[in-house]
């Protein structure tokens, strides 16, 4: 439910009609509420959403003005209560969880990239400036910025800053292009984007131009590399300086939104996933425990930081908490990155199992560097094999870590006391012990043990809702998030996860919904029916293979089709990699495009090599 639609509840429990809850109704002007209802709603909008409304030394507030002091806080009724009594929520705000400055020593080195590092004393000095100069910009709190930045200690700085003034930051994968930008800018009205100039030969500020253009809300760029200040860009590399210092926010609660992750996506393009202080905390306290960080480890973030995984699972904001040290790489260099294992002396490091598999190639190729520092390597984001697990394991020679894992908030991670055989085959089970896991048929009925069936979770770090409401069926009447992955119970009480109910590819850790990229092949003039299947790959794990039935002229050829999806503004890794014409999509009894049959059919193609 959105703010107003909260507040709208709040008064019609009151009794007031429908006709007279306009947004512009001023609650005592016009809606006529005494003293009595006016104690009521404060006690209601404080145990629903721990916010404190002083209405009687404000005038007198309109419908809006009331929803906008709710803002985009997550009700916490009811469980709220509860993970706060069993302190799994606590009233700390992420910058200062992550920066926690009291508790380690300021000389340690806590972010390395390539170009520079920073002390603990630098990194708190360096956000607090950022946070002061971000203000000069006209960022004020309760602003959203966008942030499309790549693995460099700059996106950590700005993203503290931003979470201490009080504004959210929205992470997006530096790899999303106009087609997923244009729908989260259109959801979260944010003031500011932040992007790099250019990266990996993408002309990221052009884009930003184009979309600051198309939407009011976005008054400010902020531009890492070769802006231009004349025309308003304001350098990221400026605002980072230490200097002056900026109080933290005054009226924050932890039960506001810290940060919006992006939904990788079922269907559509991604939705906002807002995640407060409080249960963002929880998450990253969690995931630290069973990943055993202290403050001696070093995590390096090969993966990119503004994804769940790399950033918080438990990433590079459980590190620093811990007091550790983050060392900032390029996902693209496995070569690159075993070096910096050598020279910083990592201990822990997140992969896809893609990446993974790329590393095994280098790591044999190559006897190269000492990777003897390296304890813990997780692999999530797709469902690592056990033959790779095990290569791993003696490659590496150290603990496989598995984490399957999801941003709604869900974070299962084998133990590192887990025996191999457990390590390799299940996906672990949940970091939080407030977590509640059901194993549901079609029906939503709980399956027998050992059963496959979807994986439904509620707890303290799992989101109720995304922003604004969206895909309201993804969630249960009773708060379960439906997280349309097939899972059965491992007999050691670790999750295996089996498949989807969703139909979305995963092509190396990366998301692709089907419908989102059928709906833009189906606009090509030349494609009359469109499907996108997962087909296996060796690296990938998973590629996209996209049935077309063509128009009169034929369908258009693989290489015109991918030309004409990046033209869309589509991100790239989500254009098809194999391109099947068929006269006809096959269909199921019910008349719906039979993906199974697809999928045999690719397979049966890539053996007989058709
Ligand atoms: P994201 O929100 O991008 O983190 O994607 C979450 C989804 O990735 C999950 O719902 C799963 O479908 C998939 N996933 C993540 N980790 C694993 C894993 N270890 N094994 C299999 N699938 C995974």
């Amino acid at each position: 439910m959105t703010g107003i639609e909260e507040v709208r509840k709040i008064l019609r429990d009151l009794g007031i009609e429908e006709v007279l809850l306009r947004q512009d109704a001023q609650l005592r002007a016009h809606l006529g509420l005494d003293s009595v209802d006016l104690t009521q709603i404060q006690l209601d909008l404080a145990e629903r959403f721990n916010t404190r409304v002083d209405l009687w030394t404000e005038h007198d507030l309109t419908v809006r003005q009331l929803a906008d002091a709710i803002g985009d806080r997550q009700p916490v009724a009811g469980a709220g209560g509860e993970y706060r009594d069993r302190g799994w929520w606590r009233p700390e705000f992420l910058d200062d969880t992550v920066l926690n400055a009291r508790a380690h020593a300021s000389h340690r080195v806590a972010v390395v990239d390539a170009e520079r590092t920073f002390t603990r004393a630098e990194l708190d000095a360096a956000v607090s400036g950022c946070a002061a100069r971000l203000v000069r910009t006209g960022i004020r709190p309760g602003d959203t910025v966008l942030v499309q930045l790549p693995n460099q200690a700059r996106i950590i700085l700005l993203a503290l800053a931003l979470i201490r003034l009080g504004a959210r930051p929205a992470l997006a994968l530096p790899a999303l292009r106009e087609h997923e930008l244009e729908a989260v800018i259109a959801a979260l009205a944010p003031t500011a984007l932040a992007v790099p100039a250019r990266h990996q030969r993408f002309d990221h500020l052009r884009l930003a131009e184009k979309l600051r253009e198309r939407h009011p809300s976005v008054r400010t760029l902020l531009v890492s590399g070769a802006g231009d200040r004349a025309i308003g860009h304001v350098d990221i590399d400026r605002l980072i300086e230490a200097g002056e210092t900026a109080p933290a926010h005054r009226d924050r609660h932890p039960s506001d939104t810290a940060l919006f992750l992006l939904s990788s996506g079922t269907t559509g393009a991604p939705k906002a996933i807002a995640r407060t202080h409080e249960a963002l905390g929880h998450v990253i306290r969690c995931a630290a425990a069973v990943s055993g960080l202290t403050p001696e480890s070093v995590f390096l973030a090969v993966l990119p930081v503004t994804h769940g995984f790399a950033l918080a699972s438990p990433g590079v904001l459980g590190t620093l908490a811990c007091g550790g040290k983050v060392v900032l790489s390029d996902p693209n260099d496995a070569a690159a990155a075993m070096a910096l294992i050598e020279r910083e002396r990592v201990t822990h490091c997140a992969l896809t199992p893609a990446l993974a598999r790329q590393w095994l190639l280098t790591r044999t190729a190559s006897s190269g560097p000492d990777l003897s520092s390296l304890q813990v390597l997780q692999v999530g984001g797709a469902r690592l094999d056990e033959s790779t697990a095990a290569r791993l394991s003696r490659s590496f020679g150290c603990r496989i870590q598995q984490v399957y894992g999801m941003s709604e908030g869900l974070l299962n991670f084998t133990r590192l006391d887990d025996p191999p055989e457990v390590a390799f085959t299940t996906q672990g089970r949940p970091s939080s012990p407030g977590d509640e896991i059901l194993v549901v048929d079609g029906e939503g009925r709980p399956v027998a043990g050992g059963e496959v069936g979807e994986l439904l979770v509620r707890g303290p770090g799992v989101i109720t809702e995304y922003h604004g409401g969206a895909a309201a069926a993804s969630f249960t009447p009773d708060g379960f998030y439906r997280t349309g992955d097939l899972v059965r119970r491992h007999e050691s009480g670790n999750l295996v996860v089996a498949g989807r109910v969703k139909d979305v590819i995963n092509r190396g850790g990366e998301k692709i919904p089907a419908d989102e990229l059928e709906a833009l092949v189906l606009a090509h003039p030349g494609v009359r029916a469109a499907a996108a299947v997962a087909m296996p790959h060796r690296v990938l794990g998973e590629a996209v293979c996209l049935y077309v039935v063509g128009g009169n002229e034929g369908a258009p050829s693989l290489p015109e089709l991918r030309r004409y999806l990046e033209d869309s503004g589509l991100a790239r890794f989500k254009l098809p990699e194999r391109l099947v014409e068929v006269p006809a999509l096959p269909l199921t009894a019910v008349g719906k495009t039979d993906k199974v049959r697809l999928r045999q059919d690719i397979v049966t193609r890539l053996d007989t090599k058709g």
